[in-house]
């Protein structure tokens, strides 16, 4: 039996829907619901700076936020259409089309950022352990584990 990753799988994504819900909104760790998942516009805190639980688990992890990102873009902006042409019929509807464009480009950053955090709940929901950590996540947790090691004395500093 090969050891747990650590701060991969323990303790467990715990809690109620709710508390999902409110942690995904404000984009925190979908463990430990405290660690930011991002520290700028669109750079990750990976891993999580409070629990350790690595993000992205594998490479191309994030391929899957895509299809996110296209089905809030999708619904954001069917939205938009129906309101504005509902609100402005008299509008054409390139028009209207040309007003949500410039509406949702500023969006884009909180649409990256959702699509990611989205996609990141909904794999810890369908594969909350290890049993899913690939060789990068393991890796990952290696370099991580490595890091937080104190040096010992006598040894160099090199890389
Ligand atoms: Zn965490």
């Amino acid at each position: 039996m090969s050891a747990p990753l650590s701060g991969t799988s323990t303790p467990r994504e715990t809690g109620s829907a709710w508390r999902h819900l409110v942690a995904l909104v404000r984009l925190r760790c979908p463990r430990c619901h405290r660690g930011r998942l991002f520290h700028g516009w669109f750079a990750m805190s990976d891993p999580c700076p409070v629990c350790g639980l690595i993000f992205q688990r594998e490479e191309g992890y994030f391929l899957g936020a895509m299809y996110v990102s296209y089905l809030l873009g999708g619904l954001l902006l069917g939205a938009g259409y129906y309101l504005g042409t509902s609100l402005l019929p008299r509008w054409h509807d390139h028009l209207i089309l040309l007003g949500l464009f410039v509406l949702y480009l500023p969006l884009t950053p909180v649409l990256f950022r959702y699509s990611r955090a989205v996609w990141i709940y909904f794999d810890r929901w369908v594969c909350p352990g290890d049993a899913s950590a690939g060789a990068f996540e393991k890796v990952q947790a290696g370099k991580r584990d490595a890091q937080a090691r104190p040096a010992s004395p006598g040894t160099s500093e090199r890389p």
